[in-house]
C-alpha cells in the first residue's frame, strides 16, 4: 500500500493511486505485510529510487516507518479510503433518475425562460444547502454548494445552452448538451483533481435539469430500500452532492457508501466524510459487477470492500466493528472524569458550541466547559439583527444547559464565509480579508454594544469569558476592552468579565507577547490561522487536503502565541478543529496549550488521546517539528513519536487488528 496524505491506495490500482493526487516530489510511505514484505518493500523502493528525478530524488527510508498489521483481506476489492470506518451490510444500487429531456424545443422564449427559471430554482436550493451546511459548521461542504452556485452562473455555459436553444432545442437538452461537453474537456486533464471536477458540473446538471422536470413519486429518498433493520452499503457509479444531500442519510439505514469512480478530494468524498459514514472511492470495474443484494464489507480502514465475505471475515469485520464501539464507549465511560496526561498535567477538553442543540450534547459527552460559542450561528438566519434581550437569552439558555460549566462566548463573527441577510453589508471582492470580526465592530458599533449588553445581563454560576474574533494589534483590543468596561459600569455588574484573544491571524501570533499584556488569555483559531498563514481560502475544496494545521509556518505561530502568552502568565487553549485532531493532541500540548475545544462528540476520544500522552514527552518532541519541511512530514513524524493507542485486549478469539490509528 501507498499511503500520502493520510490516506492510502494499493500499489495494483492505477487509479487508486492517481486518485491520492500525490505530486511530483511528494513524501510517501510504503506500507507491506506478509512473509516478503521487507523483500516487497525494497523492490519498491529500488525501483521509486530509479524512476526518480536522478540524483536529486530524495531517500527513500524502506523499512523506517512502523508497519501497520492492517493488510488487503485476499479476494477483495482495492479502492481508495475516502472516509475510515467499517461496515457489513447489503450492496444497494443508487440509480441515479435526473429526467432525459426531450430533444425539440417548444420556442425560443419558452424554452430560454424555462431555463433562466430552473437556474434561479437550482440556486435557490443550493443557496439554501449551502447555508445549512454553514450553520452546522461544515464549511467545506458549504463551499461545494457555493461553488455549483456559481457554476450556475458561468456566462460560457450559458452561452452554448443559449445557442442549442436557438438551434430548436429543449431547456433541459440544450443545458445537458452544455454542461456535458464542458465535463469532457475537464474530465481529459492530466490532473486528475481537475478530472474529478468533471464530476461537480455533471452534478449541475443533474440538479438543474431535476428542477426542470420534477418527479414528486420518486424522491431521492424514496429509491433507497424500505428500512428493514438490515445495514445497507449503497452503492454508485460515483455519488454526486446534491445526491447525497437529497438523500438524507441515516446511519441506521445506510451503513456505508462505496463508488466505482470518484476521488478522495471529490466532494461527494468530502460530505461522505463529514456524514461520519466509511466511505470508498475508485472501486472500478469489480464493484460495477457486483449485484443488488450482494452482502459486502466495506473497510474504509484498509480501503476493500469484500464481497460476499465467508464466516470468518464476517466475524473479522465484527470484532474490529466491536473494537471500535469499545472503544468509543470506553472514552464516553471515562469522559465525565479530567483529562491529565501521564504525568499529572491537567489539560481542560472544552466544547464548541454553535446552538443551544450543541450545549446540550456537551454534557453527556463529558465536556469540562465551553471554550467557544460562536455566537453568529445562533443569529445569522434570523430576520433582523438581534436585540440585546435576543442575545441575553439565547446565551442564557446555553449557560443554562451547561450549570457549573465556564462558557467563553465569541463577540459576532460575521463576514468571510458567514453572511447574515439582516447584516445588508455591500458586497465584498474578498470578503476573508474584509469586514468580519471585531472589524465589522468597528463600522457597526452599535451590533456589538447590543451583544455586550445582552452577554453582560446573562446570569451564571461560573465564569462567563469574552472572547474576541480577528484581533490583528493591541489598540483593537484595548478599545473593546474599554467598551466592555464601559458597559459593564452601565449595567452596574459586579465585575468586568475576563477579555480573551482569539489568535487567528498572523499578526496577532506575531504580537502574542504584546497582546497578552491586556488579554486575560488566548483561543487559537487554527482554521483560520491556518488559511491566513498559508493563503489558502478554508471554503476552498481543491485546498482542503492541503489546509492543514499541522503545517511547519502554522506551528511556528502557535509556538509565538505560547511564548507570548508566557511572558505574562496567560493561557492558550485552541479552538480551531485541529484541537479535535488526535494526531495534533501531543504536538498542541507540547508547545505549550493547556485547553482543548472541540465539537462535544469528539471530547471522549480527545481526553482519551491526553490520558495516553507524557506532557514531558510532548514538550521534548514538539520543538523539533516546527523544523521539518511540511506538513506531510510533521504528521508522518507524529505518527512515529506517538502511535495510536492499542486496541484492547481480545477474549473472543476473534481476529483483532488496530483501528482509529490517527490518518
Ligand atoms: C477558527 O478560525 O479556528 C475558529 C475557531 O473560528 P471559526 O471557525 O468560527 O472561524
Ligand atoms: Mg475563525
Amino acid at each position: 500500500m501507498l499511503h500520502y496524505g493520510g490516506r492510502q491506495a494499493s500499489l495494483s490500482s492505477l487509479v487508486a493511486l492517481l486518485s491520492l493526487a500525490a505530486g511530483e516530489g511528494a513524501m510517501v510511505e510504503l506500507v507491506a505485510s506478509g512473509a516478503d514484505a521487507e523483500a516487497a518493500l525494497a523492490a519498491v523502493a529500488r525501483e521509486l529510487q530509479r524512476a526518480g528525478a536522478g540524483e536529486d530524488a530524495p531517500p527513500v527510508h524502506a523499512g523506517t516507518i512502523p508497519l501497520s498489521s492492517a493488510s488487503l483481506v485476499p479476494g477483495a476489492i482495492a479502492g481508495v479510503a475516502a472516509a475510515p470506518g467499517i461496515a457489513v451490510g447489503t450492496l444497494h444500487w443508487w440509480r441515479d433518475t435526473a429526467p432525459e429531456p426531450a430533444e425539440a424545443g417548444q420556442g425560443n422564449a419558452t424554452e430560454r425562460a424555462a431555463l433562466r427559471a430552473a437556474l434561479a430554482g437550482a440556486d435557490a436550493q443550493l443557496t439554501h444547502e449551502s447555508q445549512a451546511a454553514a450553520a452546522r459548521g461544515a464549511a467545506a461542504e458549504a463551499g461545494i454548494f457555493a461553488m455549483h452556485r456559481a457554476l450556475l452562473e458561468d456566462p460560457a455555459l450559458l452561452a452554448a445552452a443559449e445557442a442549442y436553444i436557438d438551434a430548436g432545442k429543449s431547456a433541459g437538452f440544450a443545458w445537458r448538451e452544455a454542461t456535458r461537453a464542458e465535463a469532457a474537456l475537464l474530465s481529459r486533464m492530466p490532473d486528475p483533481r481537475m478530472a474529478e471536477r468533471a464530476a461537480d458540473l455533471l452534478d449541475v446538471d443533474k440538479r438543474v435539469r431535476r428542477v426542470l422536470a420534477p418527479a414528486p413519486a420518486d424522491t431521492a429518498a424514496g429509491r433507497l430500500p424500505a428500512a428493514d433493520g438490515t445495514p445497507v452499503v449503497l452503492a454508485a457509479e460515483e455519488f454526486t452532492p446534491s445526491d447525497l444531500a437529497g438523500l438524507h442519510l441515516c446511519p441506521a439505514q445506510v451503513a456505508a457508501l462505496v463508488m466505482v469512480r470518484g476521488g478522495p478530494t471529490s466532494h461527494a468524498a468530502i460530505i461522505a466524510r463529514q456524514l461520519g459514514m466509511p466511505c470508498l472511492v475508485a472501486l472500478g470495474g469489480a464493484l460495477a459487477r457486483l449485484a443488488d443484494g450482494t452482502p459486502v464489507i466495506a473497510d474504509g480502514d484498509r480501503a476493500c470492500l469484500l464481497a460476499s465475505p465467508d464466516a470468518h471475515a464476517l466475524a473479522a469485520a465484527a470484532s474490529a466493528m466491536r473494537q471500535r464501539a469499545w472503544q468509543r464507549d470506553t472514552d464516553l465511560r471515562d469522559a465525565h472524569a479530567a483529562a491529565s496526561t501521564r504525568d499529572g498535567v491537567r489539560i481542560e477538553v472544552a466544547a464548541n458550541v454553535g446552538s443551544v442543540a450543541d450545549a446540550a450534547n456537551a454534557l453527556p459527552h463529558g465536556a469540562d466547559s465551553v471554550g467557544l460559542v460562536r455566537t453568529e450561528l445562533l443569529c445569522l438566519h434570523e430576520a433582523a439583527a438581534p436585540t440585546p434581550a435576543g442575545h441575553r437569552a439565547s446565551c442564557q439558555a446555553i449557560v443554562d444547559a451547561l450549570p457549573g460549566r465556564s462558557v467563553i462566548v465569541r463577540t459576532l463573527d460575521i463576514g468571510g464565509d458567514k453572511d447574515a441577510a439582516w447584516l445588508q453589508l455591500p458586497p465584498e471582492a474578498n470578503p476573508a480579508l474584509g469586514l468580519r470580526g471585531v472589524r465589522l465592530a468597528q463600522v457597526r458599533p452599535q451590533l456589538f454594544d447590543d451583544q455586550l449588553r445582552g452577554l453582560l445581563a446573562v446570569r451564571a454560576a461560573a465564569p462567563l469569558r469574552i472572547l474576541l474574533p480577528m484581533v490583528t494589534e493591541v489598540d483593537e483590543l484595548l478599545v473593546w476592552r474599554e467598551r466592555i468596561r464601559a458597559l459593564a459600569r452601565e449595567a452596574g455588574a459586579e465585575a468586568v468579565p475576563e477579555v480573551g484573544v482569539m489568535i487567528e491571524v498572523p499578526s496577532a501570533a506575531l504580537l502574542a507577547d504584546q497582546l497578552a499584556e491586556h488579554a486575560d488569555f488566548f483561543s487559537i483559531g487554527t482554521n483560520d490561522l491556518t488559511q491566513y498563514t498559508l493563503a489558502m481560502d478554508r471554503c476552498q475544496p481543491e485546498l482542503a487536503a492541503r489546509m492543514d494545521g499541522l503545517h511547519p509556518a502554522v506551528l511556528r505561530m502557535i509556538a509565538a502565541t505560547t511564548e507570548g502568552a508566557a511572558r505574562h502568565g496567560r493561557w492558550v487553549g485552541v479552538c480551531g478543529a485541529l484541537a479535535g485532531d488526535p494526531l495534533a493532541v501531543p504536538v498542541l500540548i507540547g508547545l505549550g496549550v493547556t485547553e482543548l475545544s472541540v465539537d462535544a462528540a469528539l471530547v471522549p476520544g480527545i481526553k482519551s488521546r491526553v490520558r495516553a500522552l507524557s506532557h514531558a514527552d510532548c514538550c521534548q518532541r514538539a520543538g523539533a517539528l516546527l523544523r521539518l519541511p511540511s506538513a506531510g512530514a510533521v504528521r508522518a513524524a507524529c505518527r512515529e513519536y506517538w502511535p495510536a493507542q492499542a486496541p484492547a485486549p481480545r477474549n473472543d478469539g476473534a481476529l483483532a487488528r488496530p483501528y482509529g490509528e490517527c490518518q
